[in-house]
This record gives C-alpha cells, sequence and structure tokens, in this order.
C-alpha cells in the first residue's frame, strides 16, 4: 500500500494552487481530476478580473497557464479518476475512486460546485437538447436563436452578455428587482440592446418536444403567467458545492459548504478544503488560488509537526 504525503482531490484553480505550493514543498503532490484540469474557469469565456492580466483572458488560456506552472514544478496529475468517498483510519486517508484506492497522510479537498438545477418541469428532460449549464460549451449552438438566461448575479450577467455574440435576442429572468451582479456588469447587460430583463420573475416550466419551444415564466408582483417561445435556456440560478464526498468526515452548513478555518483546517485532523467548496465569502478564481495556496503551506506544517506527534 504506497502511502502518499498529500493528496489534492479536483483540479480548479484551488487545486492546481495547492499543488505548486506544496511541490515547492517537496511534498510531491498528487493531484486527482475527476474530468480534465481547469475547473469552472475552463468553461469560462472570459477572465478579466483576475490581476496581472491587464487584458483578461480567456478561461480556457488561464487553465493552461496553471497547468504550465503546475508541470514546471512536476505536480503529478492524475485525471478522468472521480473520488468516490473519503474515509480516515489511523490517521491515514483513504480515497476510493473508479480507478481503486489511494492512500494518503493528509489531503485537500478542491472539488469546487457545480451549477444549481432549478428542479422544474422539463429542466432534466431538456438538458443537452436546449437546457445548458455553460455559455462557452454551447453558446454557438444557439446562433441567431431566441434564449433565455435565468439568473442575477455575476455568472448569469457575465455570460448572458458574452452570449450576445450569438444569439438573435436574450431575455434574463430575474425574480427581484434588482440584479446580484456588480454594477460595471450591470451596465453593460443594461445598454445591451439584444437583452432584455424580465424583473421579479421566475421560470416555472420548460416546454417542448425534441428541443425546447417555450417556457413559463410567473411574474411574482402581479401573479400572472405567460409562455414565451424560446430556443434555449441557461441556467445560472445558484450554486451545489461538491462535497459529498467528505460527507460523513466533515462540518458542513446548511448549502453542504466545508467549514473550514483561517488555515483551511476542517474538522477532520489532516483533511483541509480550499476554493469554492468550503464556506468562503467569495467564490472566485483569485479568492481559490489563495486558499489553495493556505491550504498547502498548512498541510506541510500538519505532516511536518501535528502528525509526528
Ligand atoms: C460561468 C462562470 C463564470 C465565472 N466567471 C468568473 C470570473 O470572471 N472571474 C473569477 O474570478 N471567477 C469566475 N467564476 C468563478 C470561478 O470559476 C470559481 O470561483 C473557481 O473556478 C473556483 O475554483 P475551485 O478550484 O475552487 O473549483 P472548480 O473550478 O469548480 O474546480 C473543481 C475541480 O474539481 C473537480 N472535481 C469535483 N469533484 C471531484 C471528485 N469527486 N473527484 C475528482 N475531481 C473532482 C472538478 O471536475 C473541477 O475540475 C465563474 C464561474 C462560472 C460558473
Amino acid at each position: 500500500m504506497k502511502v502518499r504525503d498529500l493528496i489534492i482531490i479536483g483540479a480548479g484553480p484551488a487545486g492546481m494552487s495547492a499543488g505548486i505550493y506544496a511541490a515547492r514543498s517537496a511534498l510531491s503532490p498528487l493531484i486527482i481530476e475527476s474530468q480534465m484540469p481547469g475547473g469552472q474557469v475552463a468553461l469560462t469565456d472570459f477572465i478579466e478580473n483576475y490581476p496581472a492580466f491587464p487584458n483578461g483572458m480567456s478561461g480556457q488560456e488561464l487553465t493552461k497557464l496553471m497547468e504550465e506552472q503546475c508541470n514546471n514544478f512536476n505536480v503529478e496529475f492524475m485525471n478522468f479518476v472521480q473520488v468516490d468517498f473519503v474515509e480516515k483510519e489511523n490517521k491515514i486517508f483513504k480515497l476510493k475512486t473508479n480507478q481503486g484506492d489511494f492512500f494518503a497522510k493528509t489531503v485537500i479537498v478542491a472539488t469546487g460546485a457545480s451549477p444549481a438545477e432549478l428542479g422544474i418541469p422539463g429542466e432534466r428532460e431538456f438538458k443537452g437538447r436546449g437546457v445548458s449549464y455553460c455559455a462557452t460549451c454551447d453558446g454557438p449552438l444557439f446562433k441567431d436563436k431566441d434564449i433565455l438566461v435565468v439568473g442575477g448575479g455575476d455568472s448569469a450577467v457575465q455570460e448572458a452578455i458574452y452570449l450576445t455574440k450569438f444569439v438573435s435576442s436574450l431575455k434574463i429572468v430575474h425574480r427581484r428587482d434588482k440584479l446580484r451582479a456588480r454594477k460595471m456588469l450591470q451596465e453593460k447587460a443594461i445598454k445591451n440592446p439584444k437583452i432584455d430583463i424580465l424583473w421579479n420573475s421566475n421560470l416555472l416550466e420548460i416546454k417542448g418536444k425534441d428541443l425546447v419551444k417555450r417556457v413559463v415564466i410567473y411574474n411574482n408582483k402581479t401573479n400572472q403567467k405567460r409562455e414565451i417561445r424560446i430556443d434555449g435556456v441557461f441556467m445560472y440560478a445558484g450554486f451545489k458545492p461538491n462535497s459529498s464526498l467528505v460527507k460523513n468526515l466533515v462540518e458542513m452548513d446548511k448549502l453542504g459548504s466545508i467549514i473550514t478555518d483561517h488555515k483551511m483546517r476542517t474538522s477532520t485532523t489532516g483533511l483541509f478544503a480550499a476554493g469554492d467548496v468550503r464556506n468562503t465569502p467569495l467564490r472566485q478564481v483569485v479568492t481559490a488560488v489563495s486558499d489553495g495556496a493556505i491550504a498547502a503551506i498548512n498541510a506541510e506544517e500538519y505532516l511536518e509537526y501535528e502528525l509526528k506527534q
């Protein structure tokens, strides 16, 4: 049984940053990733708020640079391996994956978050047939179409602006009378002639045959329902932390975010969490990479001092 010093779960910004810091501390980290490195960033068309890139850059470019930096420090990646469950026995963590068990003295959970489903009729039925959670992946499929974007936060508004490159018209459905997105994004969206905002509105149902054809919108001020003809629906209505793999090991908040202290320590000694999966006040690349660095440095401290006691 090979027991590694450190395994990092997830190769998004938090996991890759943890990898760089851990490798520089000679911990020979292994990053296990269920897909390809990048996480949510790889699915983001443009990042303009990450320092040191004054002209912004695509999410894929940023991912490539982070991966390259990991490779320069010999961080080991294992892609397309899904960690299903983490257990701890006699100070050793066992990671159960779809490709066998892995063992480590310390683990950093950097599994990020996934878009939340609204749970409305038609959402699952039309997933991939007009319902999407990723503008960069599916935007070009909606050239000259009329689409709907659900949500009012940064992701919803930013991706709506991006989608106007392709579509003929776009409606943002937002349940309140004010967007939550940053002011700059709000202004861009409001000025965009292709964007129409449906205030105080909830998406109730998605209808169609093989593909999405119509949606039912409910106005929560007037209590009126109406049907709109639409070709596609992009969902940006919240997120769900990917924390189920440690649900029996750590304390979580009501949303399922892993609770950590300022050193990224969870309620289980030797288990750290970083990035969007934890109870962070800001879910962004810049905070994820900061968390990853802090987690790696404290994992090193744990191996050096606490574990030996
Ligand atoms: C549409 C959109 C636009 C955004 N725009 C911006 C922006 O402009 N600027 C900004 O700073 N931030 C932006 N963000 C937020 C930013 O992408 C996230 O805050 C950041 O990616 C979080 O990094 P992370 O490493 O914590 O998690 P993630 O990026 O979610 O990475 C987690 C990784 O873990 C992997 N994983 C999950 N579960 C498992 C498992 N069980 N086993 C193995 N691997 C697993 C996933 O495949 C993924 O690769 C945006 C997000 C979205 C969705």
